[in-house]
C-alpha cells in the first residue's frame, strides 16, 4: 500500500510517499521560515498563500523522486487539524481533490498523531506501548501510547508550549524567528551556574507544565543583569537547562507511573541536543530506551503524515468525500485504525 502525505497546518509545506514493508519512497519539503520571519511569528493569511503556490511543485517532485505517477498511488493523506485553519483548507482541499480524481481513498490525519508516530520512520523502530513527550510549537505533552489511535493525556502545559517558549524567549535575547534552533545555539557559548531559572510545577505531584513564567523570567534577568552578548548567552544556557530538566523530571514520573519501558520524543523541540543528552542519561538511569525521529523529522514534514496516513488507509479507513478541516482536535479523541 503506497500513500501520498501532506502537510500544511502551520510555515511548513511538506508531502511524502511512504509505502508499507518497504517505507519511505520520497520527500519534499518547503519552509515558510524566510516569509515570516520579518513578522517575528507566523501570519496566518501569508501561509495558506504560501501553500497554494508551493504544494502542486511539491507534489510532482515527491512522485518523480519516487519514481511514481499519480495512478501509481494507492491512497492520499493529509493533516486536517490542529492547526491554521486557512492553512490546513490548502492541504485539505488538494489531497481530497487528488484522491476523488484518482479514484483513491483520503484519509484526514491528525498532526499530532503524525509527530507521535515519526519515530517509526527510522530504523529499529519503538514497540508499543510507549510514553510520548511531544514537544512542539504548540503543544506539550505527555501521553500513554497503547498503540496506533489509542491516546492517553497524562499531562499537558496550562500555559505556553515548549516550543513557544522557546521562541517568545529567543525573541527577547533579540535573536530572529524561529527562535528554538538560534536560541539553543546562544546557549552553547553561555556559562552555566551563573543564572539560575525555576523549574515549574516540578514541587508539586502530576504531569502538567507551564513555561509562560520563564520568559518572564528572562526578561527580568535581562533588564537587571543587562544585555551584553554574555549575558545574554548566559540566560539562554539557564533558560534551555530550566526547560530540558523540567522535561526531564516529568518523563521520569510518567514513566515510573505508566511502568513502561520505553520512551518517544516527538515534536521540533525533540531536535534540541541538550534535550536529547538529558533524556538518554535519564534512559541510562531509569534502565529503559528512548527513540527519537531524526531531527529532520522532529519538526514539520510530509513524511510523518504519509506514514500515519499509510497505517490508517492500509487497515481499510477512508474519509467521505467532505474536506476535513479541524483547527482544534483533541488527540484523545482519535481510534485505531479501522475504527
Ligand atoms: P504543533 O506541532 O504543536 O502544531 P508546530 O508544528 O509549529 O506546532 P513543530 O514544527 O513540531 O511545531 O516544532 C517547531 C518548534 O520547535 C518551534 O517552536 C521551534 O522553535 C522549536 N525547535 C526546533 N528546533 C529546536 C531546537 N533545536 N531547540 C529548541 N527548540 C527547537
Ligand atoms: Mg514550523
Ligand atoms: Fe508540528
Amino acid at each position: 500500500f503506497r500513500c501520498l502525505g501532506i502537510e500544511t497546518s502551520c510555515d511548513e509545506t511538506g508531502v511524502a510517499v511512504y509505502e508499507l514493508g518497504r517505507g519511505l519512497l520520497a520527500q519534499a519539503l518547503h519552509s515558510q521560515a524566510a516569509v515570516h520571519a520579518r513578522y517575528g511569528g507566523v501570519v496566518p493569511e501569508l501561509a495558506s498563500r504560501d501553500h497554494v503556490r508551493r504544494l502542486p511543485a511539491l507534489v510532482r517532485q515527491a512522485l518523480a523522486e519516487a519514481g511514481l505517477s499519480p495512478s501509481g498511488l494507492d491512497g492520499v493523506a493529509y493533516t486536517a487539524g490542529p492547526g491554521l485553519i486557512g492553512a490546513l483548507l490548502v492541504g485539505a482541499a488538494f489531497g481530497r481533490a487528488l484522491a476523488w480524481s484518482l479514484g483513491v481513498p483520503a484519509v484526514a490525519v491528525h498532526h499530532l498523531e503524525g509527530h507521535l508516530l515519526a519515530p517509526l520512520l527510522e530504523p529499529d523502530p519503538p514497540a508499543f506501548p510507549f510514553v510520548a513527550l511531544l514537544v512542539s510549537g504548540g503543544h506539550t505533552q505527555l501521553l500513554a501510547v497503547a498503540g496506533v489511535g489509542r491516546y492517553r493525556l497524562l499531562g499537558e502545559s496550562r500555559d505556553d508550549a515548549a516550543g513557544e517558549a522557546f521562541d517568545k524567549t529567543a525573541k527577547l535575547l533579540g535573536l530572529g524567528y524561529p527562535g528554538g534552533p538560534a536560541l539553543a545555539a546562544l546557549a552553547d557559548r553561555g556559562r552555566p551556574g551563573r543564572f539560575r531559572f525555576p523549574r515549574p510545577m516540578t514541587d508539586r505531584p502530576g504531569l502538567d507544565f507551564s513555561f509562560s513564567g520563564l520568559k518572564t523570567h528572562a526578561l527580568y534577568t535581562l533588564r537587571e543583569a543587562g544585555g551584553d552578548e554574555q549575558t545574554r548567552a548566559d540566560i539562554a544556557c539557564a533558560f534551555q537547562e530550566a526547560v530540558v530538566e523540567t522535561l526531564v523530571i516529568k518523563c521520569r514520573r510518567a514513566l515510573r507511573a505508566t511502568g513502561f519501558r520505553r520512551l518517544v520524543v516527538a515534536g521540533g523541540v525533540g531536535a534540541n541536543r541538550a534535550l536529547r543528552e538529558a533524556l538518554d542519561a535519564l534512559a541510562r538511569a531509569e534502565g529503559v530506551r528512548v527513540h527519537y525521529p531524526r531531527p529532520a523529522f522532529c519538526t514539520d514534514n510530509g513524511a510523518m503524515i504519509a506514514l500515519a496516513g499509510c497505517l490508517r488507509l492500509a487497515a481499510g479507513e477512508a474519509a467521505g468525500l467532505e474536506v476535513e478541516a479541524r483547527p482544534r482536535w483533541p488527540v484523545e479523541a482519535l481510534a485505531p485504525p479501522g475504527g
